[in-house]
């Protein structure tokens, strides 16, 4: 049977030239960088390497890059690290109610642990208002905290207007970037955060290895406590195949970037074409400010945990909002927090493209997703009853 992979935002497919740059650091360069021997220096070498590209790819300086262990640790370092260094100067965090839930639940714990959170709505296509950033700021707002693109429904942030915000309050603004980083252009200056969050397994780099930028200068707190590895901020031995494999992963994303995203629009828009020709399916998100690789739709009376196993059935991999919170039955907390109603959120389906997405993939989506719509539709009570009253 033919299979598609259609979920690119909950994790790509490692590229072989990846893979090759790291197999060498699993052995015969097994070394700890932190040793002082040939061994060590090579794996230093190779983590300053790497380090070194982070930082272009961003705009930054190779010591504003804190190597970490995924988005959600970047994430979990610069809400916590932020809030334990400034506890004294104020304890009120500004984020949105679309954000990825290692954003999420890391402001529960804070608020908790005597912090407050504001957390800003936004319009139907997805998208935060800067003025509503701009309200929320208080004397004692410390961190503003926005994810540039959301993985759901792929919206883009406008980053560098909530920048200039942040600037002129003199108030940090953090932004995961899990979603955009290698897709999107991203110059820490133009957009002016201050801390950006960024993960190797979204860009065909390996699992459990990420980055966290911290501009100079700016006060954040470890969380983890141990060696003096990352300077301190993020201590235990380095990841270096890892780190090796992100350098990797990053360096490609730059070479191939605007044929990436020339390709994947191209492909998205047809996607999105093809199934929304369906009656009663609906496009989800901002048509235009939206990720080049992400499709997410409403399917009007149909669950959308069947779609996906019916798709599944026909070897089409796709998700429902997050990977994180498939298995839970609640329906996705971005779509409501769109004005979507719980019928059309619980029939969302989230399809995510990437480099490796054919144009047969797209045909045979295209092909298969009627059939199973319209098969699910006629074991739906509700659809039937609909259908005899009209
Ligand atoms: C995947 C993702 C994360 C988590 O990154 P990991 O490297 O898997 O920990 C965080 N934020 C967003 C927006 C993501 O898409």
């Amino acid at each position: 049977m033919r299979t598609v992979y259609l979920d690119h935002a909950a994790t790509t497919p490692v590229h072989p030239e990846v893979i090759a740059a790291m197999l060498p650091y699993f052995n015969p360069m097994y070394g700890n960088a932190s040793s002082v021997h040939g061994f060590g220096r090579k794996g230093r070498m190779a983590i300053d390497n790497a380090r070194e590209i982070v930082a272009q790819a961003i705009g930054a300086q190779p010591n504003e890059i804190y190597f970490t262990s995924g988005g959600t640790e970047s994430d979990n370092i610069a809400l916590m690290g932020v809030a334990e260094a400034l506890r004294e100067k104020g304890r009120h965090l500004i984020t949105s109610s679309i954000e990825h839930h290692a954003i999420l639940d890391t402001c529960a714990y804070l608020e908790k642990h005597g912090y407050e959170v504001t957390y800003l709505p936004v319009d139907v296509d997805g998208l935060v208002s800067p003025d509503d950033v701009q309200a929320a700021i208080r004397p004692d707002t410390i961190l503003i905290s926005i994810g540039h693109a959301n993985n759901e429904m792929g919206a883009i942030q406008p980053l560098a207007e909530i920048g200039a915000i942040a600037k002129a309050h003199g108030v940090y603004l953090h932004t995961d970037a899990v979603q955009s980083f290698g897709t999107l252009p991203i110059d820490v200056n133009e957009l002016q955060v201050d801390l950006l969050s960024l993960s190797g397994h979204k860009i065909y780099g390996p699992k459990g290895i990420g980055a966290l930028y911290v501009r100079r200068g700016t006060r954040v707190r470890p969380i983890q406590f141990g060696g003096g590895q990352e300077r301190k901020l993020r201590p235990g031995t380095e990841n270096v195949p890892g780190i090796v494999g992100l350098g990797r992963a990053v360096e490609l994303a730059m070479e191939e970037r605007e044929a990436r995203v020339e390709h994947m629009t191209r492909l998205r828009d047809k996607l999105i074409a093809g199934l929304t020709a369906v009656p009663d399916v609906t496009l989800n998100g901002h048509p235009e400010k939206r990720l080049p690789g992400n499709v997410n739709i409403s399917v009007k009376y149909v669950e959308g945990e069947s779609l996906i196993l019916s798709l599944d059935l026909r070897g089409i991999a796709v998700s429902s909002g997050s990977a994180c919170t498939s298995g839970s039955l609640d329906p996705s907390h971005v779509l409501i927090a769109m004005g979507l109603d719980h019928l059309q959120a619980h029939g969302s389906l989230r399809l995510t493209l990437g480099r490796d997405t054919s144009e047969a993939d797209i045909d045979y989506v295209i092909e298969v997703f009627p059939e199973v719509v319209a098969k699910l539709r006629a074991m739906s009570p509700l659809y039937n009853r609909l259908e005899r009253e009209e």
